[in-house]
């Protein structure tokens, strides 16, 4: 085990969320009550942990808006996706091939993977849809792709780096308007914002609890295929993790009866944080859309200073990230900043915050001191 000494103030919520303790309660139920194997529908024992299953489905439903046979219980997002590109593939493989894919150019890397798999199979093509400075999406690309043809449309609810927030109502009446499928990705938005699979008429929307103070290893795809024509689709392949996707239920409940004064408080607490860093930090850029963003989220670039460098002087105090992925052993800038237009020195100075319901306003000001000072002192090591 990793040896800590005081832990840092944690603001990386798009990465992970810590986990509720009335989540844990249910998972800790799950595990010593309901550690049955729900396929052993035999006995009282099976049915137990069935139900729990049951109880978790409807809960997902229940937030999404959609039933409870829509929800497929899966181990993440991206199992999720992998299984709505299966299933997406080989309803429009029968039409035509290889099928037109659109989707914006700021997915998560587990919808780009996703794509880049059936592009190298020869099972589709891609049309990208490009985004603004601010990650805005251009709805009038989108809509001349689908007038052109497309068989899914992948758009993120919200994106998980700066935290701009899609329209995805309208991307779903685009989509349907030109016959295409879509794949809603609401990892980021799910527990945030309110959400319609039924009424925007969505084809895959997927979700994950551990972005939602739930547990790792639980997610859902939620799909309006019929049960009977989910070629590809397995719920809950092998044995489910009953206590991971119970715990998935009880997040569900508790976003939905919370979301809304849980976000207006994080809201006036981010709004804290970035006011305190601008006044310490002038030319801090604040990324993103400023007016459609994940009330949590805080993304800015220090210009002319590279990230890595205040990570090393924040010395651990302030749990962020880059933003940064690793790509042939090397760090390289976002592909969402990149998409964005945005200067190459704003790229490599881009720090990633996000606030979280267990974070004090006390906390948020200590955090923005520490940062600040990690930016000063990086500045004053390159001067
Ligand atoms: N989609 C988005 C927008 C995400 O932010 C993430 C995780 O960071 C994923 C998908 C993948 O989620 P999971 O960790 O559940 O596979």
């Amino acid at each position: 085990m990793v040896a800590r000494s005081s832990p840092p103030i944690y603001l990386d919520h798009h990465a992970t969320t810590p986990v509720d303790p009335r989540v844990i309660a249910r998972v800790t139920h799950a595990m010593s009550e309901g550690f049955g194997n729900p396929n052993s529908t035999e006995h009282s024992v099976g049915r137990y942990a069935a139900g729990m299953l049951d109880e978790a489905r409807v809960e997902v439903a229940h937030l999404v808006k959609a039933d409870a046979e829509n929800v497929c219980l899966t181990s993440s997002s991206t199992a999720a996706i992998r299984t709505a590109f299966t299933h997406a593939l080989s309803l429009r493989l029968q039409r035509r091939s290889p099928v037109r894919i659109v989707a914006s150019r700021v997915e998560h890397s587990a919808v780009l993977n996703a794509i880049a798999s059936a592009e190298r199979a020869g099972h589709a093509d891609v049309v990208w849809i490009e985004v603004d400075q601010k990650a805005r999406l251009d709805l009038d690309a989108l809509r001349c792709a689908c007038f052109d043809g497309a068989d899914l449309v992948c758009v993120m609810a919200a994106n998980n780096e700066v935290g701009t927030i899609y329209d995805t109502e309208a991307v779903c009446e685009i989509a349907a308007e030109g016959g295409a499928l879509t794949l809603i990705d609401a990892t980021q938005a799910a527990g945030r914002l309110a959400l319609d699979f039924t009424d925007w008429g969505t084809s895959y929307m997927v979700l994950s609890a551990h972005k939602m103070y739930g547990p790792k290893g639980a997610g859902a795809l939620v799909t309006s295929a019929p049960l009977s024509s989910r070629p590809g689709i397995v719920q809950e392949e092998g044995t489910p993790n009953v206590p991971a996707l119970a715990g998935f239920g009880e997040a569900c409940r508790l976003r939905r009866l919370e979301m809304h004064s849980d976000e207006t408080r994080l809201c006036g607490l981010r709004d804290k944080l970035q006011t305190a860093l601008l006044e310490s930090i002038p030319d801090l850029v604040v990324n993103g859309d400023p007016d459609h963003r994940l009330s949590h989220s805080l993304h800015v670039s220090v210009p002319d200073v590279p990230n890595d460098l205040v990570i090393t002087m924040l010395n651990d105090r302030v749990a962020l990230s880059t933003g940064s992925a690793c790509h042939s052993g090397a760090m390289e800038p976002s592909h969402v900043l990149r998409a964005m237009g945005l200067p190459v020195t704003l790229q490599d100075g881009a720090l990633r915050m996000a606030v979280g319901k267990f974070n004090t306003a006390d906390e948020v000001e200590l955090a923005a001191t520490y940062i600040s000072e990690a930016i000063l002192r990086a500045r004053a090591a390159l001067a």
